[in-house]
C-alpha cells in the first residue's frame, strides 16, 4: 500500500490534568479530521472528560477512539483521585507523580495489542520514549506550553542565571534569548530555585528533558507568527525538531463543541451567553485561574473587592476548594445583591471558550496557564496576568513583555497551587489598566490582530495547517520506510 493511502494510527496518552487533556483531546480531534485514526489513551474516571468531543466527532462521521488503562491502586492515592485536579496537597501531588510512572507496562500492553505508528506522550510520562523504541514507532513529546516558555527553561537549565545572584529578590536576565528577559528566584519552581537539592520532581524533569532529546520531536500548541524569534531559536540554536500546529482550541468551532471541553460547565451555557448577550461590545472582564490553581478565603476576599472596585462588569470563576466546603467566608457581606446585573460567580467550571469568544468580553484575568493564554490571544483579548505556578511566570513575561498585550497584577512568588497575595488596589488598578484609557486600546488593537493572525493559522495554508500536515506526512514516511526496512514492529 501506498504512504498516501495507508491509514496512520496515533496513539495520545496526555496527562491526567485538564490543562493537558483538553488541548491533548483537540489535538486528536485535529490528526481524526486529517484522515489518522486517533486513540487517546486515558484511566477511567478521565474518560468523561472528552467522551462529549468525542460522540461529537462521531456525530460528524469522525471516529476518536478511547482506550483506557487502570490507575494504579497501589500508589496508595485517595479513591478517585486520577486526576491532578484531584491532588490537592504537596503529599497526594507527589504520590500522583509516583502512579504515573506505574502506567507504562500497562500503556506498553496497549502498544503491544494495538501497535500504533506513533505515540503522543506526555512530557510527564519520560518512560514513553523508551515503551515506543520497544516496538520501533516515533514517539512525540507534548508540554502544554508555548516555543517561548520552553526556550526559557531549557536557557535556564543549561546555563543557571538564577546562581549568579545572591537573594531570591534580585532580577537576574536569561542569557542567549532573543529578547532580555528578566526573572528572580522567587518566579522559579522549587526545584529550580534550590538548585543544589535534589527533588522527586526535580528528577523527573531531568528524565522529561533526557527523553525529550532522544524523541521524534516535540508538538507545540502555538503557531509561528505569536513568537516567530522562539519559534527559531528553538529550532536552530537548541536543535529542537518541532511542530507548531495550535491554537488547537481554534478547532471548537460551535457553541455546544466550545462549552462541552473538558468538564461540565457549572452553569446553563445558553444562560451564560443571555447575559452576556445583553452587554456592549469588550465590556466585561473574564477572571478565571485555571483547573489546578486555588486561592485562600483572604485572596478571594481582596479579588472581590478589587473587582468591585474597578467598577468594571465581571464573570469571575471561583474553584471549590477546600476553604470554601463550609461557608464562603470570603464572600464580601452584600457582595452578589450589589454586582446584581453587573457581574457574577461561576462556582466551579465555566465554559471558558464560550466566554472568552464572546463580543461582550473585553480583558481576560488570567494566571497565564498556557491554554488559557493562548485562548484569549484567539479571541483577541487584551489579559491581566496573574502567574502561580508551573511555567506560568515565563508565560507572564510573553505577554506582557514581548507581545505587550498584558498588564501584570504583580504577583512575585511561585507557590505550588496556593496564589501569592496580591491586594484589592493592585487588582483594581491592572483591571482599569486593561479596560480603560489610551493603553487598554493599544493593547486591545494588538490582541485583535494577534487573534487574526491565530485564525489565519489554522486554516487552510497556514502556518499550523501547513506543519500539521507536514507532521503526518513525516510519520507515514517513517512508517512506512520502518515496514520496507525490517518490519520491526508487525
Ligand atoms: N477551563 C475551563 N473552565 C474553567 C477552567 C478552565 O474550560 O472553569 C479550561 C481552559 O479553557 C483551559 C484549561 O481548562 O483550556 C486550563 O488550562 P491552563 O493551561 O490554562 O491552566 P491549568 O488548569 O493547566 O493551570
Amino acid at each position: 500500500m501506498g504512504s498516501e493511502t495507508r491509514q496512520l494510527h496515533v496513539f495520545f496518552f496526555p496527562l491526567m490534568a485538564q490543562g493537558h487533556m483538553i488541548p491533548t483531546t483537540d489535538i486528536a480531534k485535529l490528526f481524526a479530521f486529517r484522515g489518522v485514526k486517533a486513540t487517546i489513551v486515558t484511566t477511567p474516571l478521565n474518560v468523561p472528560l472528552f467522551s462529549k468531543t468525542i460522540q461529537r466527532a462521531k456525530d460528524l462521521g469522525i471516529e476518536i477512539h478511547a482506550q483506557i488503562i487502570k490507575f494504579p491502586a497501589e500508589a496508595g492515592l485517595p479513591e478517585g483521585c486520577e486526576n491532578l485536579h484531584a491532588a490537592n496537597s504537596q503529599d497526594i501531588n507527589s504520590k500522583f507523580f509516583t502512579a504515573t510512572a506505574m502506567l507504562q507496562q500497562p500503556l506498553e500492553q496497549l502498544l503491544q495489542e494495538h501497535r500504533p505508528d506513533c505515540i503522543v506522550a506526555d512530557m510527564f510520562f519520560p518512560w514513553a520514549t523508551d515503551s515506543a523504541a520497544k516496538f520501533g514507532i516515533p514517539r512525540l513529546v507534548f508540554h502544554g506550553t508555548c516555543l517561548f516558555s520552553l526556550c526559557t527553561s531549557e536557557t535556564m537549565r543549561l546555563y543557571e542565571p538564577q546562581k549568579n545572584v545572591s537573594s531570591d529578590t534580585e532580577p537576574f536576565v536569561i542569557p542567549h534569548l532573543p529578547d532580555q528577559i528578566k526573572l528572580t528566584r522567587m518566579q522559579l519552581p522549587g526545584f529550580a530555585r534550590e538548585i543544589n537539592v535534589e527533588s522527586d520532581f526535580g528528577n523527573l524533569i531531568v528524565r522529561a528533558i533526557e527523553s525529550e532529546l532522544k524523541s521524534f520531536g516535540v508538538i507545540v500548541n502555538s503557531f509561528y507568527e505569536l513568537e516567530p524569534a522562539y519559534a527559531d531559536h528553538y529550532r536552530n540554536v537548541l536543535g529542537r525538531k518541532a511542530w507548531h500546529i495550535g491554537p488547537v482550541s481554534l478547532c471548537n468551532k460551535d457553541t455546544e463543541d466550545k462549552a462541552g471541553r473538558g468538564k461540565k460547565a457549572s452553569i446553563d451555557e445558553h444562560e451564560c451567553l443571555k447575559w452576556l448577550d445583553s452587554k456592549q461590545p469588550n465590556s466585561v472582564v473574564y477572571v478565571c485561574f485555571g483547573s489546578t490553581s486555588e486561592f485562600p478565603a483572604s485572596q478571594l476576599h481582596e479579588i472581590a473587592m478589587g473587582l468591585e472596585a474597578s467598577g468594571q462588569q465581571f464573570i469571575w470563576v471561583v474553584r471549590k476548594g477546600k476553604t470554601e466546603d463550609a461557608e464562603e467566608e470570603w464572600l464580601p457581606e452584600g457582595f452578589e445583591e450589589r454586582m446584581k446585573g453587573k457581574g457574577f460567580i461561576i462556582r466551579g467550571w465555566a465554559p471558558q471558550l464560550l466566554i472568552l469568544d464572546h463580543q461582550a468580553v473585553g480583558g481576560f484575568v488570567t494566571h497565564c496557564g498556557w491554554n488559557s493564554t493562548l485562548e484569549g490571544v484567539s479571541a483577541g483579548l487584551p489579559m491581566v496576568t496573574w502567574p502561580v505556578f508551573a511555567e506560568q511566570f515565563y508565560n507572564e513575561k510573553l505577554v506582557t513583555q514581548i507581545l505587550r498585550i498584558g498588564v501584570g497584577v504583580g504577583a512575585q512568588q511561585w507557590a505550588r497551587m496556593v496564589g501569592d497575595s496580591v491586594k484589592r488596589e493592585a487588582i483594581e488598578k491592572a483591571v482599569k489598566r486593561m479596560m480603560v484609557g489610551e493603553e487598554a486600546e493599544e493593547m486591545r488593537s494588538r490582541a485583535k490582530e494577534l487573534g487574526k493572525m491565530a485564525r489565519r493559522a489554522v486554516e487552510q495554508g497556514g502556518s499550523s495547517w501547513s506543519d500539521l500536515n507536514g507532521l503526518i506526512e513525516e510519520l507515514r514516511l517513517h512508517g512506512s520506510s520502518s515496514k520496507q526496512g525490517n518490519n520491526i514492529w508487525h
